[in-house]
């Protein structure tokens, strides 16, 4: 039966196809004794095979789809299948204890899980820890029967539905076969929405209860420009979406034709329209999309793509690819906001009861000093091919910002005395997303080349509202005045004191933020790829001199973020007349 979900319109486009489920099973089980060690043992051991002859497909469509370094984490898995230390430990268990083989791999591997997390000196042996878990797991469900998902095994066109996606599940869907994806819970400032926009993929997130509603392989709608999910349409609302979708794909059209025209306002001031990027591979969009700059490289993906901390060559090289495919125009490049939502397998972190409020981006940087000083240097060798910023995240004290600059100092003055070029355009800066930074903006001003204010998490800090939680969406206000003060103070403080002041957070892409944001004479905008288009030829129907009153306006008279989306809808439909 036809059912209509209502969500949180998280990337553009519509798409229709077959519903894939990305939930995990219930692998509880309960410990019995056995009478035969044999019969059990040979259960255990197919569940081993199994698994092997899972994996070695999964690996091999991984290959295929995410290249030698994305399957890299399944060979590791095949590894420890294949490791008879492990897997004969496992037998020697059902035989002593005579139990059965679910109740002895539980046992065998969380001895084997401790052993590899006590290993602090060794991070790589660290690392298997989670390979143990994850293999243990994939036994486990063959053990009981029960089936896990897998989304880089996609192999045909599907829709992912999930309760959640993480970063890294996200990042190994494969946008040959994945047309888009529907979620129960998330913001449309979640990370895995952040890069559904940068793949293109039409999402739909914070449905409530997507993954209850439908079955996997039924057909499905997701409409990520209205935030609508529709499982088992009609016929007649698959024609009705096919033509939205294609209609959408017309108005894109037209704003491809803005693509090397320069970014200006009616008036004829010239802005940057930048782009945000989560790795080298995204930089086909930035170029498809005439980006002037790039405003924000999350490094963090680079950490999260592989199954250990990048080496100092690998991040100078990912730096370099970026740097110098940008031929002279700037790029930002932030260094790891590890934390939050987002989380290495082979860096077990403290659990925090509240991680967005914990030790996450620079303070998790601060804390480790020498990864910290590896991405630092790696950066610092990259800046000489081209024009980089170097930008701290979530800094909100000045203690902060000077140890982080102390630090790069000091890396600079070594790699200088060891004859290492750096550029002569590098600049540093930090990202304004913690509200004690944006009021203090003034005094950070004379300590950074530049700002770029976060509002994903200025948003969340400022109004008290997880930017990933759908119940507390409502508060989860861009537009509200308290939130745009902090944003002009920022600017007027950067341009008080002779610097510049970008914004890398979504509101840079929001139709309705734009306008006060031009209003207020922010000077670089960096958006997902994907926006630019749409917000250049905003701009271009912007004049500055009729924006001069609607920053005053929209911090000091509206009372409401409704009141300010009231105000820009009001001015646009006058300029529109
Ligand atoms: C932000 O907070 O606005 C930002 C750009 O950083 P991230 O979304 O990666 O937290
Ligand atoms: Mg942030």
């Amino acid at each position: 039966m036809t059912k209509t979900l209502k969500g949180i319109a998280a990337s553009d486009g519509i798409a229709v196809a077959p519903a894939y489920i990305l939930v995990e099973p219930d692998l509880s089980f309960t410990k019995h004794s056995i009478n035969d060690v044999d019969s059990e043992i040979s259960r255990y051991k197919k569940a081993v095979s199994d698994s092997t002859a899972e994996v070695e497909k999964i690996r091999d469509v991984a290959k295929k789809s995410l290249g030698e370094e994305g399957a890299q984490v399944f060979e590791a898995h095949l590894m420890i299948l294949n490791d008879p230390e492990f897997t004969g430990a496992i037998e020697t268990e059902i035989k002593n204890s005579s139990i059965n083989a679910e109740a002895a791999l539980d046992k065998t591997a969380q001895k084997f899980i401790k052993i590899f997390e006590g290993m602090t000196d060794n991070p790589y042996m660290q690392e298997r820890a989670a390979d143990v878990r994850d293999v243990s797991k994939r036994i486990m469900a063959h053990l009981l029967g029960k089936k896990l998902p897998n989304p880089a095994s996609i192999d045909h066109e599907v829709i992912v539905v999930a309760h959640d996606l993480t970063p890294s599940d996200t990042a190994q869907l494969n946008k040959k076969y994945v047309k888009g994806f529907v979620t129960d819970v998330g913001g449309r400032t979640a990370h895995s929405a952040i890069m559904a926009r940068s793949l293109e993929l039409p999402a739909v997130v914070g449905t409530g209860s997507i993954t209850k509603d439908i079955k996997d392989g039924q057909n499905m709608i997701v409409d990520g420009l209205d935030g609508v999910a529709i499982v088992e349409p009609s016929d007649d609302q698959v024609a009705e979406y096919k033509q939205k979708g294609e209609d959408f794909l017309k108005q894109k059209a037209e704003w491809a034709k803005l693509k090397d025209k320069p970014s200006v306002t009616a008036d004829g001031k010239k802005f940057t329209i930048a782009a945000n990027i989560g790795t080298p591979n995204d930089m086909p969009g930035v170029h498809e999309n005439g980006a002037e700059a790039v405003g924000l490289y999350r490094t963090e993906f680079l950490y999260m793509d592989s199954s250990d901390f990048p080496t100092e060559d690998n991040q100078f090289e990912a730096y370099k690819a970026v740097i110098e495919g940008m031929k002279g125009k700037q790029v930002i490049i932030r260094t790891m906001d590890i934390g939050g939502d987002k989380h290495l397998d082979y860096w077990d972190l403290p659990q925090e009861m509240n991680p967005f409020l914990g030790v996450r981006a620079i303070r998790l940087s601060l804390k480790n000093e020498n990864i910290f000083r590896t991405q630092l240097r790696a950066l610092l060798r990259a800046s000489a091919y081209g024009k980089l910023g170097i930008m701290f995240p979530m800094i909100g004290t000045l203690a902060e910002l000077r140890q982080a600059k102390g630090i790069l100092n000091e890396e600079k003055d070594k790699l200088i005395k060891k004859g290492v070029k750096i550029g002569d355009d590098l600049q540093v800066g930090m990202m304004i997303e913690v509200p004690a930074a944006a009021i203090l903006a003034d005094q950070f001003a004379k300590e950074v080349d530049f700002f770029s204010i976060g509002t994903n998490d200025l948003i969340q800090y400022t109004m008290a509202a997880d930017r990933g939680n759908d119940n507390v969406s409502y508060l989860y206000q861009p537009y509200n005045p308290s939130v745009l003060r902090l944003i002009k103070h920022t600017i007027d403080s950067a341009h008080e004191n002779g610097i510049w002041c970008g914004m890398c957070g979504e509101a840079a892409g929001d139709n309705t933020m734009f306008p006060i944001l031009l209003s207020m004479g922010l000077d670089e905008y960096s958006m997902s790829a994907t926006s630019i288009l749409r917000i250049r030829s905003l701009m271009k129907k912007l004049s500055t001199t009729d924006l001069k009153e609607l920053a005053n306006q929209a911090c000091y008279v509206s009372e409401t973020a409704e009141d300010n989306e009231k105000l820009v809808n009001d001015f646009m439909a006058k300029l529109n007349k």
